[in-house]
């Protein structure tokens, strides 16, 4: 059987760790510059708060009914993921790590997932859902039963209650179904995932191909997919985000630019690729009454990188013929790729500068230190010291597990008598 696990309102569980107070109150945190809601407790779902909603747009709510409003600390979460996958990974033969809160898992033993569910609470403090199905996608569905089930697990094995479970789900909600897919099956008079079902193969693979043939063979039971242990590289990374503030100087932009090029390149390495080229975008604000310009520029490099220092200077040198004098900025991004692996790249002919191997360990010594000492324990200059530029975080919690200066400080009273 396959296992899907869930972390429960994971960035307000991973809150919750450290700040007991929060418990059973209405918590919500929200995205980079503090503009949408991206994660609820149970507490402010009661409330009627939506996900993904922007969040002045409840502000009246937050103050009368005393909700907790947090900035989003994604360092944070990344490091309790990765806590929660590692025990995880102790109890299972098969794992494959599907977002930064989910995970398929080979289960074994019916008893298995209580167990899973046990130890990732006392170790790392995490509730989380485990269902289970012969398939991913009833594992999926199960996942969703789990959640309002009191023991957070559900076994979805049953034939008369799959049945009766796919009959009352629309088929929009199936997994990889989604509403576009979904309007089209609606349209044919396919309302449940229990009619997409059953379906005849021929029609599917005609009118779906060989996609909705396989989703429509997993709500059978008839395994399509298998639990990847390695997960697929990447094929381009993109690193882009608003800037705290409206930014008209080039120099500003420019700082911002590098170190989101400086981040994607960190990322790009980890996986062992090299990129071919890149891509640089900048706007301002089209909401806003100033004037509009949007501008993006595609460069092709002499030789393929995953030199930070030459993929800086690329960016700026891209952003140069784009930017444009007497404009308020909002954004600025970068995009690396297409890929290639490191141990093939074609060197450039007429390049005369040192062997590549001496920048590579030059990089994998800078991404050690961020990684053992935190991020931007070693930086390019290029990427700014006072950054003007940073994300509004008004609410942001301290990174418990990953900087020493924030570790979680507890103060203790003795009384006298
Ligand atoms: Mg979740």
């Amino acid at each position: 059987m396959i296992g899907l696990i869930d972390c429960n309102n994971f960035y307000v569980s991973c809150e919750c760790i450290f700040n007991y107070k929060l418990k059973g109150r209405p918590v919500v945190v929200l995205s980079n510059n503090d503009g949408c809601i991206v994660a609820r407790s149970k507490e402010a779902k009661a409330l009627g708060i939506p996900m993904g909603a922007p969040a002045f747009q409840y502000k009246a709510i937050f103050e009368t009914q005393k909700v907790v409003v947090l900035s989003s600390n994604y360092i944070l979460y990344g490091d309790i993921s990765h806590r929660v996958m590692m025990t995880i990974e102790e109890e299972v033969s098969d794992i494959q790590v599907y977002s930064i809160d989910e995970a398929f898992v080979a289960i074994d033993h019916p008893d298995q997932p209580q167990k899973i569910r046990e130890k990732v609470m006392k170790w790392v403090g995490i509730p989380i859902s485990i269902g289970v199905g012969s398939t991913k996608t009833l594992a999926k569905v199960a996942s969703d039963l789990a959640k309002k089930t009191p023991s957070g697990v559900f076994h979805l094995s049953d034939p008369t209650e799959i049945e009766k479970t796919l009959k009352k789900l629309p088929v929009e909600e199936v997994w990889g179904i989604g509403s576009r897919l979904g309007q089209r099956l609606r349209n044919l008079g396919i309302q449940s995932a229990y009619e997409f079902r059953e379906l005849n193969d021929e029609f599917l693979r005609n009118e779906f191909t060989v996609v909705g043939l396989r989703m429509a063979h997993e709500l059978r039971g008839i395994p399509c997919f298998t639990i990847e242990e390695i997960p697929e590289k990447k094929k381009s990374i993109m690193s882009s985000k608003s800037f705290g503030k409206p930014l008209t100087d080039f120099e500003d932009i420019a700082e911002a630019l590098s170190a989101y090029t400086a981040q994607a390149a960190a990322k790009m390495r980890e996986q062992g690729s090299v990129t071919h080229a890149l891509e640089v975008f900048l706007t301002t604000n089209p909401h806003n009454e100033t004037p509009y310009y949007a501008n993006r520029i595609h460069v092709t490099l002499p030789e393929a990188s995953d030199f930070t220092p030459t993929l800086i200077s690329w960016a700026k040198g891209a952003l140069y013929s784009i930017f444009k004098k007497g404009y308020t900025y909002k954004k600025t991004g970068v995009l690396l790729g297409p890929f290639s692996d490191k141990e093939c790249v074609q060197r450039d002919l007429f390049d005369p500068t040192e062997l590549p191997e001496k920048k590579r360990k030059l990089m994998s010594v800078i991404d050690q230190l961020n990684q053992k000492s935190g991020k931007d324990t070693v930086q390019f200059a290029a990427e700014g010291i006072i950054r003007p530029w940073r994300m509004l975080r008004e609410n942001v919690t301290p990174r418990y597990t990953t900087s020493w200066d924030e570790l979680l400080t507890i103060h203790s009273h003795r009384k006298l008598s």
